[in-house]
């Protein structure tokens, strides 16, 4: 049993432990939440109301979360002597395996790294999930909002958010770029373009093969296990050869090596295409659209077609061709923006859902921040927190209660009973406070 420093270890319940490479879940999971800054406890109260009203109507009392409290942010400060981030929280998610967070505010001041980066980066918590999903009477800039139903796999952990910069002018930023310059890209002619300017600031971009392939394969298995028909590596390797293309590259050889068996990428889609009614298409788009009446083609097999777009190009694909594309996995910086556009396209930026993953570890988070003049109000929408516990709940294997929540979700927003953000989108709509909304959600359920 883990000694905390300050949280006593919980009394009820039981510990998810991971055996033969597999969490086993049992029915009252010990799983901890951090409550959050600013808007995070209303949030927080209101998710937790709906996840057990939706886990008591799934099982009638034979599932339970015991639900444990660990600390972080300010309210950590207040109980662990000014600490923002304390070890006992680091530990408890390690052993307990699945955690919930509330949005955290950084301090103001030196010397504080981002609370979020800090977890992630102590944890191991290398990837990034945001699925983006309609949900029907959410105001939306698009016209066919539902057509786009993807999850991202956003790498977490290297790329240009690595946190390896050096400021313009520092001693060890002019002697980077001298020893850039003159000893990694002495001057000739070919690599004179390349010079780096000496009044630069220099970031570094690192994308390793192992940083790669372990996103890469936490996203195959879920396309895998959820019989999906796509996974598209997003990448800007046409410009950044070494990192972004060496990105698609090693996930094309790792699908082919260790999931052959489940995959078929496009290229081999295309002959199979071909081969299938003898048509020479003019662009792989267009065959597959002649096969399935407009529709794009998947593998006769149902194996997960693999493809590769350039991260600007799918930027375009996300709007004009969305059903196209199921699990994204791409290198963190395309998909930092491309899931929030992603969540804007679907009307959802203020309920879009997350997930830190590392090779078990779970945890589960709002992915807006702490709102701070709503603070204590009552009034904000909960939706990313829920949606959240939804990916946690699905995560348990516990999908029949994830999807009471969406339904009532669904429900709830059909009616028009929504909070003020929604509300100030919809015409004739309700206006619901943070806890009313919750309540209705639940009320809504099956
Ligand atoms: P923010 O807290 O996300 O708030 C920006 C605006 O987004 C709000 O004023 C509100 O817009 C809308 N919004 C956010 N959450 C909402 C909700 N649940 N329901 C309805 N509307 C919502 O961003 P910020 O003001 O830039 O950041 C505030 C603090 O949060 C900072 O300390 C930042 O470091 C932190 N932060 C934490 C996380 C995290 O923990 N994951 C993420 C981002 C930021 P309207 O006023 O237009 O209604």
């Amino acid at each position: 049993m883990t000694k905390f420093e300050k949280l006593s270890y919980p009394t009820k319940g039981t510990k998810i432990e991971v055996k033969d490479g597999k969490p086993q879940i049992p029915n009252d999971p010990i799983i901890p939440f951090i409550e959050g800054d600013g808007i995070g406890p209303d949030i927080w109260r209101a998710a937790k109301m709906v996840m057990d009203g939706a886990i008591a109507k799934a099982y009638g009392g034979k599932k339970r979360i015991e639900w444990f409290e660990i600390y972080a942010g300010e309210k950590a400060a207040a109980k662990y002597d000014g600490r923002y981030m304390p070890q006992d929280t680091f530990d408890a998610i390690t052993h307990f395996i699945v955690a919930i967070k509330g949005p955290l505010t950084t301090p103001v001041g030196g010397g504080f790294r981002s609370l979020n980066v800090t977890l992630r980066q102590e944890l191991d918590l290398f990837a990034c999930v945001r699925p983006v999903r309609y949900f029907k009477g959410v105001p939306s800039p698009v016209r066919q909002p539902e057509k786009l139903d993807v999850i991202i796999f956003r790498e977490n952990t290297e790329d240009v958010y690595a946190g390896i910069e050096f400021r313009q002018g520092t001693e060890v930023c002019d002697k980077l770029i001298k020893h850039l310059n003159e000893d990694v890209m002495p001057g000739n002619k070919e690599t004179a373009k390349k010079r780096i300017r000496l009044d630069s600031g220099i970031g570094i971009k690192p994308i390793s093969i192992t940083g790669s392939n372990n996103l890469q394969r936490k996203a195959i298995r879920w396309a895998i296990a959820r019989d999906l028909p796509s996974l598209t590596l997003v990448h800007k390797g046409n410009i950044m050869k070494y990192t972004e293309g060496a990105f698609k590259d090693w996930g094309y050889e790792m699908f082919v090596r260790e999931f052959r068996d489940n995959v078929i990428t496009e290229d081999e889609l295309w002959d199979q295409a071909k081969a299938d009614d003898g048509v020479t298409p003019i662009t792989k788009e267009g065959a597959f659209a002649h096969l399935r009446g407009g529709k794009p083609a998947g593998d006769r097999n149902g194996r997960v077609v693999i493809k590769d777009r350039i991260a600007d190009s799918m930027f375009q694909q996300v709007l004009l061709r969305p059903d196209e594309y199921s699990v994204i996995s791409t290198p963190n910086l395309n998909g930092d923006y491309l899931s929030d556009a992603c969540a804007a396209q679907v009307g959802g930026l203020g309920m879009a859902p997350g997930a830190n993953m590392g090779e078990f570890v779970g945890l589960f988070e709002a992915t807006h921040g702490t709102a701070p003049k709503y603070a204590g109000k009552d009034m904000v929408n909960p939706g990313s927190l829920i949606l959240s516990g939804v990916m946690m709940l699905e995560y348990l294997g516990w999908d029949e209660a994830a999807k009471l929540v969406t339904d009532g979700i669904q429900k709830t927003i059909l009616q028009k009973r929504v909070t003020y953000d929604l509300h100030r989108q919809m015409e004739g709509a309700v206006k619901l406070k943070c806890s009313e909304y919750a309540a209705a959600i639940v009320e809504n359920m099956g």
